[in-house]
């Protein structure tokens, strides 16, 4: 197939002259800083567009329009703001192309997955989102909205991550400081401007571009109810330490080292499709990526080798080119974080093997990489590595198997693969992690709460239990 073309996004970027600044109370509002940073595209290292630096004074302005908003949001009832959901769920399907390309562009990942897994799944959370607004009268009676809440993001699915936090938020009654991660953020300032195009009430969504500072002057705001953060379990800490005391409620989507156990009797080629999903998608930059493989070791040998047989047809190249399998990383640092963890990984004893694979000469990329002999203590048994790199280790019995996969500080997700699925059935509740798939790996709806257990992080977003953590308890409500 031909490459997508990327003259639309471009275009669209061209004109508004390639500068962003931030999109407070329901407007385009130039930073306060009077300073912009430049986004690039990881694939090429070519600049892409100039973005706002947030600073406090601009978070100020953000939660003083959010805050003004917030009563009437609330009160004009759920199923007022659900026609809202439902207008912006079908706007993201109008605009699904252009939000598809632009993401590619800003992140790196390859476009078959922008187009047909990441904006689909942003549209749904919408759409499911608007019919819990359309619910909340009858289904949360005694809860009211938490009030205005600061929303703080990675770059590893940047609109996903966006519509995760907003849709429940705003469904509910809140209204939301969003700021995205520094080097992905033009789709959420795309999803601004459709916001305007449907008329969504100004402050209800507000944005606030920049890095670390700006979020974590958010954190510190004194005016807002809840702070909601996904990324890093070292930032997930800090923010942790920063609200203690504050009275604001906290949720933490954090990190992840996953298992991927392999039992003697599972299908070997499914599970085999099953790694390449678990950690070759979006280069292995997914927080519940199955990034430690544990097999029995009576197939070990076997599935490895299935497994370098498949690694050997990966391909990797230009995001925009759909017969790829794994684009870019999404930034310099980010890739030099993943070579010195694989050199370490090497240094402790490990088989570092990779494919042939041609990479093309300009910007981030790395090769599908398994790294096999791994004992369970290792540095890259135990570190998020954030990357196309998986390690293998292997267990003897089903016991063993849950000690090494409940053996990090990590506990988001498991997957299990075995044809008996009592025994499947036994192990998964024994997982200590927030979502255990068997037979599968990285299944997502908005129906359904995802989050971590100990160093992952605590709180769900999605379905019902993602309400509840936007909601909080107003038992007098039933008097009136
Ligand atoms: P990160 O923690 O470096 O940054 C995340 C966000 O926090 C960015 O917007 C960043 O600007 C901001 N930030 C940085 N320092 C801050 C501070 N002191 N105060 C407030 N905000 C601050 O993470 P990342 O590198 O962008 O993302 C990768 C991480 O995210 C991985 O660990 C991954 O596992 C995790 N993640 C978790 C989930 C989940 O649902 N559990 C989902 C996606 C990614």
């Amino acid at each position: 197939p031909a490459p997508e073309s990327c003259e639309a996004a471009l275009q669209w970027i061209a004109a508004r002259q390639g500068k962003f600044d931030h999109f407070i109370d329901g407007d385009w509002t130039k930073p306060q800083s009077k300073k912009w940073f430049e986004s690039r595209n990881p694939a090429t290292g070519e600049p892409l567009a100039k973005i706002a630096a947030g600073n406090t004074k601009d978070v100020d302005a953000a939660v003083a329009a959010a805050r003004k908003a917030q009563k009437g949001w609330s009160a004009l009832g759920g199923p007022a703001r659900a026609r809202f959901l439902y207008a912006l769920a079908r706007a993201i399907q109008r605009n699904a192309r252009l939000l598809a390309v632009l993401e590619t562009l800003d992140n790196g990942k390859p476009v078959r997955e922008t187009r047909d897994i990441d904006i689909p799944l942003v549209a749904r959370h919408f759409y499911h989102h608007a019919g819990w607004a359309q619910l909340q009268e009858q289904e949360f009676a005694e809860f009211e909205p938490m009030g205005v809440i600061g929303q703080i993001i990675p770059w590893n699915f940047p609109l996903l991550m966006l519509a995760w936090k907003i849709a429940s938020a705003i469904a509910a009654g809140n209204t939301v400081i969003l700021k995205p991660a520094e080097y992905t953020s033009l789709t959420a300032l795309c999803f601004a401007e459709i916001c305007k195009d449907v008329g969504l009430p100004a402050g209800v969504v507000n944005i606030v571009t920049g890095d670390g500072k700006t979020g974590e002057a958010l954190v510190k705001h004194p005016d807002i109810d809840k702070i909601a953060f996904t990324g890093s379990t070292d930032v997930g800490r800090r923010i942790r330490s920063v609200t203690a005391g504050s009275g604001k409620h906290l949720t933490l989507e954090l990190g992840g080292k996953s298992p991927f156990i392999v039992f003697e009797d599972a299908d070997l080629d499914s599970a085999v499709e099953g790694v390449v999903d678990a950690i070759w998608f979006n280069q292995g930059q997914v927080c519940c990526a199955g990034s430690r493989l544990l097999l029995q070791e009576g197939i070990a040998e076997r599935m490895i080798a299935k497994l370098q047989k498949r690694m050997e047809t990966l391909r990797v190249g230009d995001p925009l080119d759909k017969s790829i399998d794994m684009g870019a990383i999404v930034d310099p640092v980010q890739l030099e974080t993943i070579t010195s963890l694989v050199g370490k990984g090497a240094e402790e004893g490990g088989i570092v093997w990779q494919p042939e694979c041609k990479l093309p000469t300009a910007g981030c990329f790395y090769p599908p990489t398994l790294i096999s002999n791994v004992a369970p203590a290792a540095t890259v048994a135990q570190a998020e590595i954030f990357g196309p790199v998986i390690v293998s280790m292997t267990f003897r019995t089903p016991d063993e198997a849950v000690a090494i996969a409940n053996n990090t500080r990590y506990g988001l997700a498991a997957s299990v693969w075995s044809e008996n699925i009592n025994l499947a059935l036994d192990i998964a509740p024994k997982l200590d992690c927030g979502v255990v798939w068997i037979n599968s790996t990285n299944q997502f709806d908005a129906a359904c709460g995802f989050g971590g257990n100990r160093e992952s992080g605590y709180g769900r977003e999605g379905g019902h239990e993602g309400m509840m953590e936007v909601l909080k308890p107003n038992f007098l409500s039933k008097l009136q």
